[in-house]
């Protein structure tokens, strides 16, 4: 049988291996894992170090003997591929960091993975400073994070991993403050909704410091870190937990001449190959095209990783045609009592590109409201001319999830928002309505383009021209009287039909309500007695929340 190396065991590495095993009973596996543990659960160490996991050895999904024993494969842990010479198709490994030898191959699979950033700041090389990849590290923190002493933390970073480790430590009864250079958190969410999670995180209590990067660490008397900010404030902490990002792990290939990315990211062609004969390269080390906007780009989640592998070992045992299209980057976070998932582009990222589109945002419940426990979520929907689904945000208490997996799997089907009025998704009142949230947002984007009821968002009322349009407020006057956008005219939805004279038909006319519903109505009325009427997606409590 053919000689096939895999460097790297867990997400892609160990699925890789289990996949070629199932197609290829004649090959010979060899998995290389530069750590002591294969195939552990990355996405559960927050947790485990929350306490929401008690128990470790949950972790290790697979041991090296279970592999071994199942799918033959010749698992060597402490194993570490120092270099690869594609010439000649041979690794070099080194073993327990001491002994190197070589180990020819016929195939190789790259799944090397991404490190977390530790930038050249002053005073990072505190032991108290960490970051979290693997088994070693959470029991490195776990261990800190147990002290009584410990009682301040500061997570640096507000990506996924940074708000998950604010989120166990503070429920672990920590003190934490979670820094973040940018002006916001979770770079996938727009501004616009992300402030819903930021605001989840401080009536939590996490203190929050936004757009303020770190410049210096100072080691104290006690063994903590004072940290101090561009902005000048410091403040001190037990524990410093870094998390700002992770780079491909991916130094020992620099002169294999496999092709690497600007970034130090491999490079395959849609079968996952490289530009080396053999070679393939999978997981959060490679660069992989962005399924809406084709360029290129890299998502560092198990979700591709797994999948990756498994269509890099078919195409290994024989399937031609297995290929990777791209990832939507489609992710999800609990944070404390909020879920937020997201799937496709964001706002930023279409601007970025170039790419024009549409935005609709809906409030709906999560299931009917006359059913108890019904929450309502924030729903932001994005698609383009053509009603091509581009993205999708979703941030609420209940039934997140499964609105955001329904918009991901259209995406994927390339659906326009015409399917998502189509579909008919599963529906009682404890679980939802016959309008689902996921057929709203559908019904809402239709009516902007086919020019029923244009949205306008936030941005467009920023930038409006007074002199030629009227910020008009269709709520009650108690509604009006209790807040409302500034600049803006009263006049309740009830009242509309009986008070058009007060209106300038000359301007145009930028309708909002509480939510987006009796606006719609009202830019109804508007158009059929001859105004230019548009309607703010989402209403007041998009922009309360944006404000
Ligand atoms: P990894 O799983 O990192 O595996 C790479 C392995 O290769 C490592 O064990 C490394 O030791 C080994 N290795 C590297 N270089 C060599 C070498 N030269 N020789 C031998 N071995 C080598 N994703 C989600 O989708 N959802 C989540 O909720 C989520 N939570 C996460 C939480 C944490 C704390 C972390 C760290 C990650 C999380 N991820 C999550 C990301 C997810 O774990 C990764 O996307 C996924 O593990 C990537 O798989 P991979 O095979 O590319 O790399």
């Amino acid at each position: 049988g053919r000689k096939i190396i895999i460097v790297g065991g867990v997400a892609g590495g160990a699925t890789a291996a289990a996949r070629l095993r199932r197609l290829d009973e004649e090959a010979e596996i060899i998995l290389l894992e530069r750590d002591e543990h294969i195939s552990f659960a990355n996405c559960g160490l927050p947790y485990y170090i929350g306490g929401t996991i008690q128990d470790r050895s949950k972790l290790l999904v697979t041991t090296p003997e279970m592999m071994k024993k199942r799918s033959r494969i010749d698992v060597r842990v402490k194993s570490e591929a120092i270099s690869v010479n594609t010439k000649e198709k041979s690794v070099t490994i080194r073993q327990n960091g001491e002994d190197t030898y070589e180990e020819h191959y016929d195939v190789l699979i790259l799944s090397p993975g991404a490190k977390p950033i530790r930038p050249g700041i002053e005073g990072i090389d505190n032991p108290r400073i960490l970051s979290l990849r693997n088994i070693h590290d959470t029991d490195q923190m776990k261990s800190v994070v147990d002290l009584d002493t410990v009682k301040e933390v500061t997570v640096i970073g507000g990506g996924f991993i940074g708000v998950e480790m604010a989120e166990v430590l503070t429920e672990r009864g920590l003190r934490v403050t979670l820094v973040e250079a940018s002006s916001h958190i979770l770079a996938p969410f727009d501004d616009d909704v992300v402030t819903i999670a930021e605001k989840e995180m401080q009536d939590n209590g996490v203190r929050l410091l936004l757009g303020d990067p770190v410049t210096k660490f100072n080691t104290t008397d006690d063994g903590g870190i004072n940290i101090f900010l561009k902005s000048g404030k410091s403040h001190h902490a037990d524990l410093v937990v870094l998390a700002i990002g992770v780079a491909p792990d991916t130094a020992f290939l620099k002169d294999s001449g496999i092709e690497l990315g600007t970034k130090g990211h491999i490079l395959v062609n849609e079968h996952l190959q490289t530009n080396c004969d053999g070679v393939y390269a999978v997981g959060d080390a490679i660069e992989i095209p962005d399924f809406i906007t084709g360029r290129k780009t890299a998502v560092p989640l198990a979700g591709p990783a797994n999948r990756q592998a498994r269509i890099a070992a078919n195409h290994i045992a024989g399937m031609p045609s297995s290929k990777y299209d791209g990832a939507q980057g489609t992710s999800i976070l609990k944070i404390f009592g909020l879920t937020a998932a997201s799937t496709g582009s964001n706002e930023r990222t279409l601007r970025r590109n170039g790419v024009p589109y549409h935005v609709a945002l809906v409030h709906p419940g999560s299931h009917a409201g006359y059913y108890p426990g019904a929450e309502p979520l924030t729903l932001k929907l994005i698609y383009d001319e053509q009603g091509k689904v581009l993205g999708a945000q979703g941030l609420g208490r209940d039934g997140v999830d499964k609105r955001i997996d329904v918009i991901a799997t259209v995406i994927r089907l390339k659906g326009t928002i015409q399917d998502l009025t189509d579909l008919e998704l599963a529906y009682a009142p404890p679980y939802s309505s016959a309008k689902d949230p996921v057929n709203m947002a559908g019904f809402v984007a239709q009516n902007d383009l086919s020019g029923m009821s244009p949205l306008i968002t936030l941005e467009d009322i920023k930038q409006r021209n007074p002199e030629k349009s009227i910020l008009l407020d269709v709520r009650s006057v108690q509604e009006y009287e209790s807040g409302h956008i500034p600049n803006s005219v009263n006049i309740p939805l009830d009242e509309l039909r009986d008070r058009l004279d007060e209106l300038d038909s000359s301007k145009k006319l930028l309708v909002y309500c509480q939510v987006g519903f009796r606006g719609y109505t009202a830019v109804r009325i508007l158009h059929q007695n001859g105004f230019n009427a548009v309607n703010l997606t989402g209403g007041y409590k998009y922009f309360k929340a944006a404000s």
